[in-house]
């Protein structure tokens, strides 16, 4: 699950970390009134997905009337990206925080450590920038820094990242104790990534000591562990959730949306990705990944169906099922209601294999249902891809 900016920095401070507050309006005027006070401020785009910056959403207001009119811009505006696919984001609600003088950005993150079975601390002094294009042109300039999940996150760890940022003094000190709590944050909420872009190392203050703040910041949480976060999972925003990812998860459907033309509907999660290797291997897109799991009740199938219908830029179904646990029968008696119920206007393609496949393929040869069945993976493959590239009209 993924969470704002605000929230994101509002658990930061919580954990001692330095980032600015702010306030958090859906209209200019709300904007105008909050900018009162700490004009000269930055107003920005509240929505799950950065580039935010670049998109234009994110703004400097040095009085409360350009606070009006920047977020009177910004808000209602749709962000789009690489991150957000080709729909974007629209924005709904803006930050006004406080303007920082800053004397340069830099970037910091944590992860999950799979390889390590621990964390991950990632450090660049090429901050501000997408860090992914960073780590591409110029490997060196990002510092990887494991920390024990067992041990926890030692002082020698923080010294090694303040030396990538090339951080002294007060600085590194600074840089050990953000360090120390970000470990406690991502350990005790099952974050699966914190990352600060930027980090920025402020102008002076009146001793002449500059410091660190966290500018920007994202968390996401391991949606299997949110059920012993009630704070964390009460931070949902389910308008920033695709509608269909959401109804998916209410059915218990692990469900990707993707960008192709070809809907999946698959039982378990390996078969679904080979499903979706298959589709690509023979030149086809895949709309989306679906596993509707290995206990798929009719119902279940039914609501998959529902979701892959509703995704205008589905052509053709391709039914790939592997009878295991779950039985052929169950799954084609599910398809023949979900489809008689709600009606399929596209092309649909199965491949039925493994348990009671027999009686699987009878339930579909009897159903009347126009049903295009293939052989195999590969034949099913290809004749959805066939399918969707001159029946796909609806
Ligand atoms: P995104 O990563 O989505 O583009 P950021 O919060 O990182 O959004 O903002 C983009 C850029 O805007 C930052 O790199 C920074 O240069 C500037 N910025 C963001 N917040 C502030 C702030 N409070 N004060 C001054 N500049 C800011
Ligand atoms: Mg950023």
């Amino acid at each position: 699950m993924n969470i704002h900016e605000y929230q994101a920095k509002e658990l930061l401070r919580s954990y001692g970390m330095p980032a600015c507050a702010g306030v958090v309006v859906e209209t200019a005027e709300a904007a105008q009134e909050a900018a009162k006070g700490m004009a000269p401020c930055v107003i920005k785009a509240q929505v799950h997905c950065g580039g935010r910056g670049k998109a234009g959403g994110v703004k400097l207001a040095r009085s409360p009337e350009e606070a009006f009119i920047a977020a009177d811009g910004i808000l209602g505006m749709r962000i789009v990206n690489r991150q957000t696919g080709p729909r974007g984001r629209l924005v709904r609600k803006v930050l006004v925080t406080e303007a920082v003088n800053y004397r340069r950005e830099m970037y910091l993150g944590m992860t999950i450590d799979n390889e390590d079975a621990g964390l991950l601390i990632i450090a660049s002094s090429a901050g501000g920038t997408e860090i992914e294009e960073t780590a591409k042109s110029d490997p060196q300039a990002v510092a990887r820094i494991r920390v024990s999940a067992v041990a926890g996150f030692r002082r020698y760890e923080g010294l090694r990242a303040a030396a990538a940022l090339g951080l002294e003094g007060n600085l590194k000190e600074e840089l050990v104790s953000l360090l120390a709590a970000m470990t406690r944050l991502c350990m005790e909420k099952d974050c699966s990534l914190i990352e600060i872009n930027p980090l920025v190392e402020t102008e002076p203050d009146e001793e002449g000591r500059t410091h660190l703040l966290c500018l920007d910041a994202k968390v996401n949480f391991d949606d299997n562990a949110l059920f012993r976060h009630p704070d964390i999972a009460a931070l949902r925003d389910i308008e920033e959730e695709d509608p269909n990812e959401h109804k998916a998860s209410q059915f218990d459907l692990s469900y990707v949306s993707l960008d192709g033309d070809i809907g999946c509907l698959v039982n378990g999660a390996g078969l679904a990705m080979a499903t979706m290797d298959i589709i690509k291997r023979f030149g086809g897109e895949p709309a989306n990944f679906l596993d509707v799991g290995g206990s798929a009740t009719a119902s279940k199938v039914k609501a998959a169906f529902e979701i892959l219908l509703c995704d205008s830029n589905v052509k053709a179904i391709f039914i790939n099922i592997f009878g295991g646990i779950m039985k052929c029968d169950v799954i084609a008696q599910g398809v023949v209601e979900a489809a008689s119920e709600i009606g399929i206007g596209i092309p649909l393609v199965v491949r039925l294999d493994g348990t009671n496949v027999e009686k699987g393929r009878a339930i579909l040869r009897n159903s009347g249902l126009r049903i295009i069945s293939a052989s195999d993976m590969a034949d099913g493959a290809r004749k959805a891809i066939a399918a969707a590239r001159d029946g796909g009209s609806r």
